[in-house]
């Protein structure tokens, strides 16, 4: 499944040349060009999916796998303490580009970025509440 206007299929099928440092069958990693830190990646389907709500179990499978795999890889190689994975799925959510795609974001002390969201405050008959409403 491609979409002509869409550059991540573009660049996932190599019509567009990126920094690729993995490729295979079902997937292409390329460095994001707008880097939060040094090695910054994105973990790309050649398949297009707008986003989690649409991919396969097997995409999403896929593409956790290759997440631990390269963040022993960047680990190794460029020496990062840590790692966050970022996952946009909707513009509310931050989404810019809506092609699946998973941030490896390398972390190295004092690299002063902030990854993350300001911790709200909950009772416990809301979170009761919640709980309900997600399994009942
Ligand atoms: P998101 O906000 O989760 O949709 O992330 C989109 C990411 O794609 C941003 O971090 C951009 O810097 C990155 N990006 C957009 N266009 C390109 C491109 N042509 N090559 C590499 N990264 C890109
Ligand atoms: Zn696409």
């Amino acid at each position: 499944m491609t979409k002509n206007d869409c550059i991540f299929c573009r660049i996932a099928k190599g019509e567009i040349p990126s920094a690729t440092i993995y490729e295979d069958e079902k997937f292409r990693v390329i460095l994001d060009l707008n880097p939060a830190t040094k090695g910054h990646a994105l973990i790309l389907p050649k398949d297009h999916w707008d986003c989690l709500y649409d991919i396969p179990e097997e995409t999403a499978a896929g593409a956790m796998k290759l997440a631990k795999k390269l963040a022993a890889t960047l680990r190794d190689r460029l020496h990062s303490d840590g790692l966050n994975l970022v996952q946009n799925n909707g513009s509310t959510a931050g989404q810019t580009v809506s092609h699946f795609h998973l941030h490896i974001i390398p972390r190295y002390e004092g690299d002063g970025q902030k990854i993350g969201w300001v911790p709200g405050s909950s009772s416990p008959q809301e979170l009761d509440e919640i709980k309900k409403m997600l399994t009942d």
